[in-house]
């Protein structure tokens, strides 16, 4: 069981840091990879780019001590949910209907367990809640109303209908976005999380990819793990991140090869720009891909080697 502890960083966000785990220390290795959804030229705020490495720098502390995987994609979510910064969480988009419904999914690749909610209203961290219906159900996805109570029931917690900042993000051009991590422990472990509001003025009732395993989130020890943004009806049709993973398993392609092969599919399929995104992956090894089709995406990495690092287009610093 972990222990959580807080800690003050930039922007006056408190960040929940992994105290207690010091389980993985066998191999020198891991990695960390992050995104904070797709981007449109000029439209990346440097504040958001900062925060990544708030957070990068925390997971990397966390798995130099020996922080499990699972743990750490579950953190670096939580805190971009509870940032403001991202569409999850705290500033999640509303739907056509005026009112939030998030979706996420987190997957351990050493169990093959995983956990997901969709359309939920009023619950804080939805990726905490797919990790309850992971950890406390034999179910995989608790959705709607219904769903909700399940999870509340379970420990999730709720907050006001207020409490979603999505107002402070109505100059932007661009009404989706999403957050996504991938983690390679010292264990060898992957895992994958990720939490979106969804995408441009959704229809109520409607569940993107991000809750999906197979195509928003996937993980899968020995291959890959990976976590999606970007037009999700696309997503789940071509299984995105699933795609990624049978690449490499059964066609021999790296990491970087099959996650670009994968976003280059849909985009093909997809007319007027339909289809496009971008996806995080590490593999086994603790390569890294991040291939996108969209103007941008946010995204940051680090390892046992690399100082963490964020960018939006072509460059990371
Ligand atoms: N993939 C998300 C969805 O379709 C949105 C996004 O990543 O922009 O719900």
């Amino acid at each position: 069981m972990k222990v959580l502890t807080t800690a003050l960083v930039a922007l006056t966000i408190i960040a929940p840091t992994i105290a207690s785990a010091e389980t993985c220390t066998t191999q020198e290795t891991f990695g960390v990879i992050i995104h904070g959804g797709t981007a449109r030229a000029g439209n990346v705020p440097e504040e958001r780019l900062s925060f990544m490495r708030e957070i990068l720098t925390d997971a990397r502390a966390d798995l130099d001590r020996g922080a499990e995987a699972l743990d750490v994609v579950e953190m670096l979510v939580a805190n971009m949910e509870d940032s403001g910064l991202f569409n999850a969480g705290k500033a999640a988009i509303n739907n056509a209907g005026g009112f939030v419904e998030t979706d996420a999914s987190i997957m351990d690749g050493k169990t093959m367990e995983a956990g997901s909610v969709a359309s939920m209203k009023l619950v804080r961290n939805p990726i905490k809640a797919a990790r309850l219906v992971m950890d406390e159900t034999r179910h995989v996805m608790m959705v709607g109303d219904r769903g909700e109570t399940a999870v509340t029931s379970l420990g999730a917690e709720t907050v006001e209908a207020e409490y979603f900042v999505n107002n402070k993000h109505h100059d932007e051009p661009e009404k989706h976005g999403t957050v996504g991590a991938a983690v390679l422990d010292r264990c060898g472990n992957l895992a994958a999380g990720t939490s979106t509001g969804g995408y441009d003025a959704k229809i109520p009732g409607r569940v993107g990819d991000s809750p999906v395993i197979g195509a928003g989130t996937y993980a899968k020890n020995g291959v890959m793990a990976a976590s999606a943004t970007g037009h999700g009806e696309f997503f789940i049709r071509f299984t995105a991140t699933r795609s990624i993973a049978a690449r490499m398993e059964y066609g021999g392609l790296s990491v970087g090869d099959a996650a670009q092969a994968a976003i280059d599919e849909m985009a093909a399929a997809g007319s007027d720009g339909d289809g496009r995104g971008g996806l995080i992956a590490i593999d086994a090894e603790g390569n890294f891909a991040m291939p996108f089709s969209s103007e941008g995406m946010v995204r940051g990495i680090t390892s046992n080697t690399q100082t963490p690092v964020a960018g939006a287009f072509g460059n990371m610093e």
